[in-house]
């Protein structure tokens, strides 16, 4: 992943200026391991930010993505923002229940390729791959709040 620092250096570089709304953007996408789309991000920057609207919210992450600091990516039906993987790319699960998004290094996936390769001679397009699923968090509270009800 590309460091909080370093978005904000190339910010720099790039004559952009290091604006209050700008550097709060970043910073939520940076703190939360992204994954997070236009009305969640400005949800969490009015909490900072009470000045911030949903227009510029949309508008530096857009400058952001053109700068190549942040990517946009399409996970089920929703667009999600995260810091730009310098690794190449990584899959995702995600959580029916919450909604979360949680990255999955590509490595996990290379087997699975493989037998499509050699089983079936198919070569699958899994950048776009994504898992879903129950994730920890859920799991638990859902144990939880079937103990109470015991
Ligand atoms: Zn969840
Ligand atoms: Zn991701």
């Amino acid at each position: 992943m590309i460091k909080h620092e370093q978005a904000i250096e190339t910010l720099r570089l790039k004559g952009h200026r290091l604006t209050p709304q700008r550097l709060i953007v970043l910073s939520i996408i940076a703190s939360s391991d992204g994954h997070m789309g236009v009305d969640e991000v400005f949800q969490a920057a009015k909490k900072t930010y009470p000045y911030m609207d949903i227009a510029t919210v949309y508008r530096t992450l857009h400058l952001f993505k053109d700068l190549g600091v942040v990517t946009e990516v399409a996970i089920g039906d929703r667009l999600h923002f995260e810091l730009t993987d310098l690794d190449g790319h990584h899959h995702h699960m995600v959580c029916r229940a919450c909604n979360g998004a949680f990255n999955l290094s590509p490595h996990y996936l290379a087997e699975f390729r493989d037998t499509l390769n050699k089983e079936f001679g198919f070569e699958p397009d899994l950048e776009h791959f994504a898992v879903t699923g129950i994730c920890i968090d859920c799991q638990r509270s859902e144990f939880e709040s079937k103990e109470k009800q015991k």
